[in-house]
């Protein structure tokens, strides 16, 4: 049986420094400075129940539309200009309508700030772009004196922000930014260059076992109900997912300061990592009957190294020199219904001197390529091994 699609072949590509650069950045972002659009704390929003949220799925999508502009229209806090980039991502809430909480969004929109803050926001030294509060209903972006001072990427992801009705604010904070970004870089089109991508996979993770919908409601709803509930389902109790939860809040914390060279705060990210693996892989065992490990998918979040190894077992390509990797990643929330995983391959490449700056990398040779290829993996081919014949989808 045939495992990988192959696309194409070319010959004599060229790459050009840019790519490289951002392979890089992928693979350690340690070297680089990095930042956090972070959230400020909120209040709890006490006895409000599940049960009780008004969901806008009644609504006629003409009503919303209307509904959510005339807001915005009668915000008296915002800029012409800040309206019109807001407008511009109004179709966003309307996609998500029938898990919004449409009178919550709609009071957001008439009392949204925006604040611009010159300083620039450091915290253990890692820097601080911009940060959402909801308890203000406020966005404030740190070095910047206007709205043109502020990349695209950090004004959606604080604008997505808004639309986290909040319950469990104050405890999950991994959830609230790793949803968030996953959800910005499909909707908005670009890469959430921040530091929540370095470890959101444990997000991907979950939701190709329990699937991306209650996600979606924890990003217009933020109650991790949704998420312990769907898991206590496959296996263990609420408590276990609890558990893993605040895990991942602890990774979150840990990895701030892996970032700013703390060497025993890298050694316990690994564990943490470890654990927090070894407990997804239960709720997926649970689920599929077999390891994880037997997917390449699942293998792609969470060890590259194996998944490239096991990818090229089945290829004996030229490799000589080094391969470079760019990668495509499955879209859960807005983008391809396909749930396909696209690795492109291109090698060898040939790098003499590598300057490694504080926050740049400098390649000074040409790059020589002889090959690419595009890897589709999708239900057809991730599984390896002969689990396809233990289980059958
Ligand atoms: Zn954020």
């Amino acid at each position: 049986m045939k495992k990988y699609s192959i696309k194409k072949v070319e010959k004599n590509l060229n790459i050009g420094l840019a790519t490289l650069a951002v392979i890089m950045f992928c693979i350690d972002s340690a070297v680089f400075g990095s930042f956090i659009n972070k959230t400020v704390k909120a209040e709890e929003v006490d006895a409000d129940t599940l049960k009780s949220i008004e969901y806008s799925i009644n609504y006629d999508i003409n009503e919303v539309v209307i509904r959510l502009n005339n807001a915005l229209d009668k915000n008296e806090y915002l800029t012409y200009d800040e309206k019109d980039l807001i407008r511009s991502n109004l179709w966003v809430f309307i996609d998500n309508k029938d898990y919004m909480d449409l009178n919550y969004i709609e009071k957001t929109l008439l009392t949204i700030k925006i604040k611009y803050n010159k300083k620039i926001k450091y915290k253990d030294k890692v820097i601080t772009k911009a940060e959402y509060s909801d308890k203000r209903n406020e966005i404030i972006f740190y070095n910047s004196s206007n709205l043109y001072d502020v990349d695209y990427s950090i004004f959606t992801h604080e604008l997505f922000h808004s639309m986290q009705k909040k319950k469990d604010f104050d405890k999950n904070m991994y959830l609230i930014e790793t949803v968030n970004t996953i959800f910005n870089e499909e909707y908005a089109f670009g890469k959430d260059d921040n530091v929540y991508c370095k470890y959101y996979y444990f997000t991907k993770m979950l939701m190709e076992i329990i699937g991306e919908e209650p996600f979606r409601r924890y990003q217009c709803y933020a109650s991790i109900d949704f998420i312990t509930s769907e898991l206590s389902n496959i296996y263990g109790t609420e408590d276990d997912a609890r558990l893993l939860l605040e895990l991942l809040d602890k990774y979150q914390e840990l990895y701030v300061k892996t970032i700013n060279g703390n060497e025993r705060a890298v050694s316990k990210a690994l564990k943490l990592k470890e654990e927090i693996i070894n407990r997804i892989g239960l709720y997926y065992e649970a689920k599929y009957g077999f390891s994880m490990e037997n997917d390449l998918i699942m293998l792609y979040y969470y060890d590259k190294n194996e998944f490239y190894k096991k990818l090229n077992s089945r290829f004996s390509n030229n490799k000589d020199g080094i391969i470079l990797y760019e990668y495509n990643d499955i879209d859960y929330f807005h983008g391809s219904d396909s749930h396909t995983l696209i690795i492109n391959e291109r090698g060898p490449i040939n790098l003499k001197k590598i300057y490694i700056g504080k926050t740049e990398i400098k390649e000074k040779e040409e790059t020589i390529n002889d090959y690419e290829i595009i890897y589709q993996i999708d239900e057809s081919n991730r599984y390896l091994n002969n689990v396809m014949s233990l289980k059958k989808h």
